[in-house]
């Protein structure tokens, strides 16, 4: 059997400075590495300059240093690329980069597929393949940052997948983020489905990042009826778990909601959706503009201005997210591989 190498991106910079002191070089040569590969992003030793060869080559023999491979890469009338992945332990995954004025923002899979069949979604339709590890979440920044040389300042955990669903590997991927390769936590969000659990121990563990949580409808039958989990998730139960999340760390969440033609955009729905966020919950409400799935029944609505103009007059900070990268199927809730490979913009 042939021995698996173990990665080098698990290390940290105690450990590194354990093994290059262990085999008789200075300490600070693992300061030296620690740089390379977090700071300046590159994943090959043969190349650090400043190391001695031998201590390169011997790095790159007893560890393993992956990256993703690029399966395809297209880009939209807008800006917004997208890419697919082969990832380090198999399986393909999309990220998209969104630029804006100053602002380039990457959105991140945290699963191959997804486990929750939102009615909605185009992930959903796919179903779970696999758990991403934690650095294979953070590679996905390491390769549009560092592989492909794109800018990025803001992260959003809305890709393929439920972060909460994958919990430890995300919030591993979030310390590499921002410990390691100094990204400002003020900068990530993670967006969640709900899961009151993972919204918990969120709020207990060193959790660095903002919260999203999609909720879509505040009536629970409509809820139940978009996101089948939802019948398992009591709104009541979903709200204390916020309500404890923003005490705890008195933080500000965000609401996402997809508004759908004739679903869920009544006045009626506006109504119960303010009536949700409500004390001990702090949020802003960005409503979500929908991207068209082949094959699925929903619409944008017609009436999203409305419905905005109907929070903003009960007083809730409510923003309209538009939809960027549809026409290279790039939008939110869009990534699916088996419809995008070898896809024409
Ligand atoms: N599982 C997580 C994160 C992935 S989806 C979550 O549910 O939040 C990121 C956001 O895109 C979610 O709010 C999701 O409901 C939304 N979304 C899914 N399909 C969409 C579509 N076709 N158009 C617009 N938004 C969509």
């Amino acid at each position: 059997m042939v021995a698996v190498k173990p990665v080098a991106w698990h290390l940290s910079e105690a450990e590194w400075q354990a093994v290059i002191t262990g085999w008789g070089y200075p300490a600070y040569q693992a300061r030296l590495l620690w740089r390379w590969l977090w700071q300046k992003g590159v994943a090959d030793p043969l190349a650090y300059s400043d190391l001695p060869q031998a201590l390169r080559e011997k790095l790159k023999e007893t560890y393993d240093w992956p990256v993703p491979t690029l399966i395809a890469r297209v880009e939209s009338q807008d800006g917004t690329q997208k890419f697919l992945w082969e990832m380090p332990e198999g399986g393909q995954v999309e990220s998209v980069w969104i630029p804006k004025g100053a602002r380039a923002t990457l959105c991140l899979s945290s699963q191959i597929g997804c486990s929750l069949n939102c009615r909605f979604c185009a992930t959903g339709q796919l179903g779970l393949e696999r758990n991403l590890q934690d650095y294979e979440i953070y590679l996905q920044y390491h390769a549009v940052r560092h592989q492909l040389g794109l800018p990025i300042t803001n992260i959003v955990y809305m890709g393929m997948g439920e972060p909460l669903l994958n919990f430890s590997a995300v919030v591993g991927s979030l310390e590499y983020l921002t410990q390691r390769a100094g990204l400002s936590s003020r900068r990530i969000t993670v967006s969640t489905v709900g899961i009151p659990k993972g919204i918990r121990r969120l709020a207990e563990v060193d959790f660095v990042g903002e919260l999203a949580v999609s909720l879509h409808s505040a009536i629970a039958e409509k809820r139940q009826m978009l996101i089948p989990l939802a019948e398992r998730i009591a709104l009541d139960e979903l709200k204390a778990a916020l309500g404890y999340y923003c005490e705890k760390r008195r933080e500000w969440i965000t609401i996402e909601y997809v508004v759908l033609e004739g679903v869920n955009d009544s006045s009626a729905d506006a109504a119960a959706l303010r009536a949700f966020v409500a004390p001990p919950i702090r949020a802003k409400v960005n409503l979500i503009v929908y991207n068209p799935v082949p094959g699925l029944p929903f619409r944008p609505s017609g009436r999203i201005a409305a419905f905005q103009q109907a929070l903003l007059r009960e007083g809730l900070i409510t923003t309209i997210r538009r939809s960027r990268g549809s026409d290279i199927a790039a939008a939110c809730g869009q990534l699916a591989r088996r419809h995008s490979v070898n896809q024409k913009p």
